[in-house]
């Protein structure tokens, strides 16, 4: 079985649009036969995904700081519950045990932890798939600001094939089969 790392918002003051297709992942990660890592929590949108996929007889682990836990802010359903004691430590558990790398719409955090992995996809640290689900164009404007990073030569245009975008949930599963996961081209313009 593969494992997608999913993130995703914590909040439950969303659109229910949003909880609709978050679910909607979890039932169709359930049918293609992927397991979920994230990070534990049954709050939100990572709350809803979790639900959805253990009700499909799913599999999920989640990896939740200690500090998060003892707020009782954990998904207990979770096929595996991992401690750890910080932020970062989760980071790369998550990022160790994963196939691929989704980022559903989200706030300062879901952002922190993708903008984290397309960074090491650009060292050429992790080599594994990173899509965007564009729900409604919720990334629209990020990615016009990777846009805006390019013409600046911030990085390289090959760069921008380092992560993808779907449109639809469905359209998810296609992004990270097209993905590129060779080694990226050297982050470097030149090492005088
Ligand atoms: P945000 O997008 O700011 O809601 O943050 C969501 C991301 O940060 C998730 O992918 C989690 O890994 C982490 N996170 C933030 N808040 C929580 C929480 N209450 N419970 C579990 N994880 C959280």
């Amino acid at each position: 079985m593969r494992t997608l790392c999913v993130y995703c918002s914590s909040s439950d003051r969303l659109d229910p649009k949003y909880f609709a297709a978050a679910a909607q992942l979890g039932g169709e990660m359930v049918e293609r036969g992927w397991g979920l890592v994230y990070g534990g929590g049954k709050t939100g949108l990572m709350g809803t995904l979790a639900r959805a996929m253990k009700e499909r007889g799913g599999h999920v682990v989640g990896v939740i700081p200690a500090f998060m836990k003892e707020r009782e802010l954990a998904f207990e359903g979770a096929d595996e519950l991992v401690s750890v004691i910080t932020m970062r430590e989760r980071k790369l558990l998550m990022e160790s045990r994963a196939d691929g790398f989704v980022a559903l719409p989200g706030g300062w955090g879901t952002l922190e932890e993708m903008m984290e992995i397309i960074t090491l996809r650009q060292l050429d640290v992790v080599r594994k798939p990173c899509v965007f689900f564009n729900q409604d164009g919720f990334y629209d404007d990020l990615i016009r600001l990777f846009e805006r990073m390019l013409a600046d030569r911030f990085f390289k245009p090959s760069n921008m094939d380092l992560f993808r975008v779907a449109s639809s949930v469905p359209d998810i599963f296609t992004q990270l089969e097209a993905a590129r996961t060779g080694s990226a081209e050297t982050k470097w313009f030149e090492t005088k």
